[in-house]
């Protein structure tokens, strides 16, 4: 939550915000951008490294193929256009965490430009969020300022991060609100993440992102100064920091001052942000063509390659699980909230009779199960198998959805497979016709008037009979059969 600033309404409303998000993703390659040193989070401090990425006099960077084939997948797969030939550029700036003194990253020629994220509106419809570049670049160490028992006077330095590729992602001023900020990173997320370039773990860092933010009085062309806010690490928090930024700039200007252009930090504890740096401290980066790397090329065949090697991507695949499967948009979202677990679905429908009904019996009967406990889909008793077993079952009218719905129970209260289940209980169904028909006669014996109003041509009314023989046979009745005997019943 934001810290409150009390503006009316009717203030807020005078001004527009204007977003821009600037996103560093660290590639999943199993060795740095420019040495063979492992890209591996979480190893003892200073063991990943080598003469390359710690900048030793002499040593020379060699560029991870993997790195480039993991850029140019992310790059495509935000519709951006990829530059045949990119620059390498030498980024400069003084820092204990850059042994190098500076960071190799792309300015005037990045790898990939002009491309775009679709995200959910307010009102309903969907709005292009512009990507303005993708470029490539490396990380930087890490400084330890806790942990320490000498914390209080000393920072140490981990290196291992040192090398660690990056792609960075730099958005077009296009966002309007906070919602939108946050629905933007959710799609970049979700699409990253469905490339495999990366596991956009913000916790540990592989998914940083950096939010400009300014306000303009409403019909105002020009942009106001921005604030960056850096050092937000959850997208919740984006948005928070950003409610709050959007306010905190509103009154400086209602209050007859101007925003000032610097660098804030978001402070999650107090709901607020701070000063960090203004921009008279902020650095020139003295950038140039790095001399030690030559351009990178990306041959139009290869680019090809790389575009076959693309997945289906999570809107594409939302719509055609909607045509599909007939879902509603909210189940299919659900459904390719991983892409691990959509392609779980996938192979097992097609398993199935009816993927459909695997839909269903896994959204409503299983998902519903996991909500109510507060379990996510990793912890299911009941596998993708044990779904397209009961959907089947069902299909077949092995089973009465009364009779699923009751071994489901056994299923979660146990913690068993659904198979495992109905194994054991394999619950009786009763296809005599001769017993069906002796409680249809008890039911219409005990329901005169409803009778009455089925012979009058209220048809529906069969529907009543159905579940009164049903709960009288406890669920096992089969379903097919009890319908023809009480449709035959009632108009006889
Ligand atoms: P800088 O030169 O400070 O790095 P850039 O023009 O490169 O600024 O933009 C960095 C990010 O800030 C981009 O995501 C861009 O969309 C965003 N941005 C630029 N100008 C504004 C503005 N006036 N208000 C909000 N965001 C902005
Ligand atoms: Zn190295
Ligand atoms: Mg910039």
């Amino acid at each position: 939550m934001s810290a409150a600033i009390s503006l009316s309404p009717d203030v807020l409303a005078k001004y527009e915000p204007v977003i821009g998000l600037e996103v560093h993703v660290q590639l999943l390659t199993v060795t740095k951008a420019f040495c063979g040193c492992a890209n591996k989070f979480g190893s003892a401090p200073n063991t990943n490294i080598c003469p390359v990425c710690l900048g030793l006099p002499g040593a020379l960077p060699v560029l991870n193929a993997k790195a480039v084939e993991f850029a140019t997948l992310a790059a495509l797969a935000l519709h951006c256009k990829v530059r045949e030939r990119s620059i390498f550029a030498r980024k400069n700036y003084f820092y204990p965490d850059l042994p190098k003194g500076y960071q190799i990253s792309q300015y005037d020629k990045p790898l990939a430009e002009h491309g775009w994220i679709e995200v959910p509106t307010a009102d309903g419809h969907t709005k292009r969020i512009g990507i303005t570049r993708l470029h490539m670049e490396e990380d930087a160490g890490k400084s330890l300022h806790e942990g320490f028992a000498d914390s209080a006077t000393r920072t140490y330095l981990d290196l291992n991060r040192c090398g660690t590729p990056l792609v960075e992602i730099v958005s077009e001023p296009d966002i309007r609100t906070p919602e939108e900020a946050f629905e933007y990173l959710t799609r970049l997320k979700e699409i990253l993440l469905y490339t495999g370039v990366s596991d956009c773990n913000m916790e540990e860092g592989s998914l940083r992102c950096d939010a400009n933010v300014s306000v303009r009085p409403k019909g105002q062309e020009k942009f106001g100064t921005k604030v960056e806010v850096k050092n937000v690490n959850s997208f919740r928090f984006i948005r928070a920091a950003l409610e709050y930024e959007i306010e905190r700039q509103i009154e400086v200007i209602e209050s007859g001052g101007s925003v000032v252009q610097e660098t804030r930090l978001w402070n999650s504890n107090e709901g607020r942000t701070y000063s960090m740096r203004s921009k008279e401290q902020a650095h020139d980066y003295r950038y140039f063509p790095e001399p030690d790397l030559p351009p990178l090329i990306v041959s139009a065949k290869v680019l090809e390659e790389t575009e076959k090697r693309l997945p289906e991507l999570p809107e594409a695949r939302r719509a055609r699980m909607i045509a599909e499967y007939e879902l509603t948009a909210q189940d299919a979202q659900t459904l390719t909230a991983s892409r691990e677990f959509a392609d779980r679905f996938e192979s097992a429908a097609k398993t199935a009779k009816s993927p459909r009904r695997v839909a269903n019996v896994l959204l409503s009967e299983v998902g519903g199960r996991l909500k109510a406990l507060g379990l996510e889909p990793e912890q299911s008793p009941v596998s993708m198998t044990g779904i397209v077993l009961a959907a089947d079952l069902l299909d077949e009218d092995k089973i009465s959805s009364r009779q699923m719905k009751q071994l489901m129970d056994i299923a979660f209260e146990k913690g068993e497979d659904f198979g495992i289940v109905y194994e054991r209980e394999k619950p009786q169904q009763i296809t005599d016709a001769s017993a069906l028909e002796k409680l249809i006669d008890e039911a219409i014996a005990a329901h005169p008037k409803q009778v009455e109003q089925y012979r009058a041509g209220k048809k529906t009314m069969a529907g009543f009979f159905l579940g009164q023989v049903m709960r009288a046979s406890k669920g096992q009745a089969n379903p097919v059969l009890l319908n023809e005997l009480v449709v035959k019943k009632l108009e006889g």
